[in-house]
């Protein structure tokens, strides 16, 4: 039986992954489905369907099984975002932000840190993601203000962090800060620390968005925030920057399966759509103005499936794929705008309509091209990284 292995060296059978797909999707079609329209235009938290995927044990999902997770390799655990992106998106943001604060801590967390905070996240019982942006910078995050300074045996963090994915619901996050702010290059002065809701650290907003509804995004205050040495990841000061990029590229594929699930999901309605109504005396899919763009609809979900996939086998070596990540997320958040307008166009005035799905995936597919570095960014890291490769 075929196995794939993930970064840890954990193995899964090919038939262990077609359950856990199996699982997910019976989940999908029974607790989920039908209820996406109302928590959607209410923008109302899935509290149920939360507790559901810890049950399903999706906040461990590529925690190690040493530290209570699933221990999934990422090209399992693309899969299993892109089943959920194709039914509903927002649900995916509830626990691929959470293990990417995961991923930080098992690979640069210290072994008292991991043994102590992973087995809480695999269950679900510390929840939360990644804070790195600011109100004055997302791509610079050099340029970050938030401060760590050290007063006795603690350090006192204050600053503002914004756009937090669970910055509301959950209890935790992985906080980028400054601990030198005068050292050069300034990356040098940045650290991580694994930061638990508590006096001086509150969620001050909730933000109002186009899409990704239902999940929250928000807006964090730390006021004279009192937090041990212990939680300062790797516990060394200084290497926050590189944690933090070393994070991002898993979290860059998870963009992108999700990328791939909504251009997905825009492909299957709009080929179902194309065969049932008709103009002309016939379907419109028997139009070939409409077949030119299902073709393009189905040729893109392909090649951003197949981008996912690489770079999944990638991060699973253990390889730098900073590139491979940078080519699947950059790609397949293209193909689902690209996707969504075809899908919404074929729909006609039903595309426009808030009782169907398609005009979600409009408002959802932008926020792929903007989150975990926009897709500018996105091709100047495959630039340099081409020529650091291919050296002139
Ligand atoms: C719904 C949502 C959820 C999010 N969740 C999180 C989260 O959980 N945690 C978190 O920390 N952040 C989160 N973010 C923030 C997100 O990561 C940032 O928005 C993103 O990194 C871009 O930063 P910015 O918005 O400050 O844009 P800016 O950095 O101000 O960039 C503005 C524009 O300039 C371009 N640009 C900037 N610098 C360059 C350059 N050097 N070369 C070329 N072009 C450049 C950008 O591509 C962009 O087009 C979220 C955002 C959204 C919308």
């Amino acid at each position: 039986m075929q196995e794939i292995t993930n970064r840890h060296g954990e193995k899964i059978t090919v038939d262990d992954e077609n359950q856990i797909l199996d699982t997910v999707n019976r989940w999908l079609e029974k607790d989920v489905r039908d209820q996406i329209l109302e928590l959607e235009h209410a923008d109302a938290y899935p509290h149920e369907m939360v507790e559901q995927m810890k049950d399903l044990g999706l906040f461990g999902a590529t925690i190690s099984q040493d530290y209570g997770g699933m221990g999934l390799p990422s090209q399992t655990y693309a899969k299993i975002v892109t089943t959920i992106s194709e039914v509903w998106m927002s649900l995916t943001g509830i626990f691929n932000s959470h293990l990417i604060m995961a991923a930080a801590v098992e690979r640069f967390g210290t072994e008292e840190q991991k043994s102590r905070l992973l087995p809480r996240m695999a269950l679900g019982e510390l929840r939360g993601g990644l804070a790195l942006t600011e109100p004055d910078c997302g791509t610079d995050l050099q340029a970050i203000r938030t401060r760590a300074v050290r007063d006795g045996d603690e350090y006192v963090i204050d600053g503002t962090k914004t756009w937090i994915s669970n910055g509301l619901e959950g209890n935790c996050v992985a906080l980028l800060v400054k601990t030198d702010v005068d050292i050069q290059p300034r990356h040098r002065g940045m650290s991580l620390f694994l930061a638990e809701k508590g006096p001086g650290f509150s969620a001050s907003k909730k933000l109002k968005k186009l899409g990704y509804k239902g999940i929250d995004s928000a807006e964090l205050l730390f006021e004279g925030y009192r937090i041990s040495p212990d939680n300062l990841i790797g516990g060394k000061e200084g290497e926050g920057f590189l944690q933090t990029m070393g994070g991002l590229e898993l979290g860059r594929i998870n963009v992108a399966a999700r990328g791939v699930g909504v251009a997905n999901a825009a492909l299957k309605d709009a080929t179902s759509y194309a065969q049932i109504r008709e103009t002309m005396g016939k379907p419109i899919g028997q139009h070939q103005a409409i077949q030119l763009k299902l073709g393009d609809m189905a040729t893109r979900c392909h090649a951003a499936r197949l981008l996912v996939e690489d770079a999944a086998r990638s991060y699973d070596r253990g390889e730098r794929c900073d590139m491979e990540a940078g080519m699947a997320k950059l790609f397949a958040s293209e193909a689902a705008m690209e996707n969504a307008a075809e899908c919404m166009r074929i729909h006609g005035a039903y595309g426009y309509s808030q009782e169907l799905h398609v005009e979600r995936y409009y408002r959802d597919a932008p926020l792929m091209c903007i989150g975990e570095g926009t897709n500018e960014m996105q091709r100047i890291i495959i630039a340099r990284q081409l020529m650091e490769r291919n050296p002139g």
